[in-house]
């Protein structure tokens, strides 16, 4: 085992194998780390950016089969928030809110992980949103299928 700083995290270090294509280097990393060190670079993250980042940053892909429109209730996904909230779920629309109302916007949830001495979760919020971009990236994810006019239209 490695030896963290004991004071600055609670993450566990865990033997992971890097996800670049063609590499499977094992290494150590916290439980979302996909990628060694050297695929970890801006170099190897530059090549693979798409778009959908912007929108599954703040945002769910939920696939459903719903034909009609229907009203789903969905927790916050922010650790330590038990607030729950209302969505209008749209047929042959994927893409919903991650986060109640309240935490819809990244200062807040800074904020919230602060307070609730979670200072750990905000680095890995923030890296989450490009691991998503990763695994989302060959995802048919249009711009246009998130208009937020309808997801606010009550
Ligand atoms: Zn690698
Ligand atoms: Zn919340």
């Amino acid at each position: 085992m490695m030896q963290l700083p004991k004071s600055r995290r609670r993450q566990k270090l865990r033997e992971k194998k890097c996800q670049y294509p063609g590499c499977g280097k094992v290494f150590y990393g916290i439980h979302i780390s996909k990628y060694c060190a050297e695929h970890r670079q801006d170099q190897y993250r530059i090549r693979k950016r798409v778009r959908p980042m912007d929108v599954t940053r703040d945002n769910v892909i939920l696939p459903h089969t719903y034909t009609d429109v229907t009203v789903a209730v969905m927790h916050c996904k922010l650790q330590g928030c038990d607030n729950q909230f209302e969505v209008k779920m749209y047929p042959r629309q994927f893409i919903y809110p991650k986060y109640c109302p309240e935490h819809r916007n990244e200062y807040k949830r800074i904020r919230h992980l602060q307070r609730i001495g979670r200072e750990d979760l905000i680095e890995q919020m923030k890296s989450e949103s490009a691991d998503v971009e990763l695994e989302y990236g060959g995802a048919d994810v249009a711009a246009g299928d998130t208009d937020e006019d309808m997801i606010d239209a009550a």
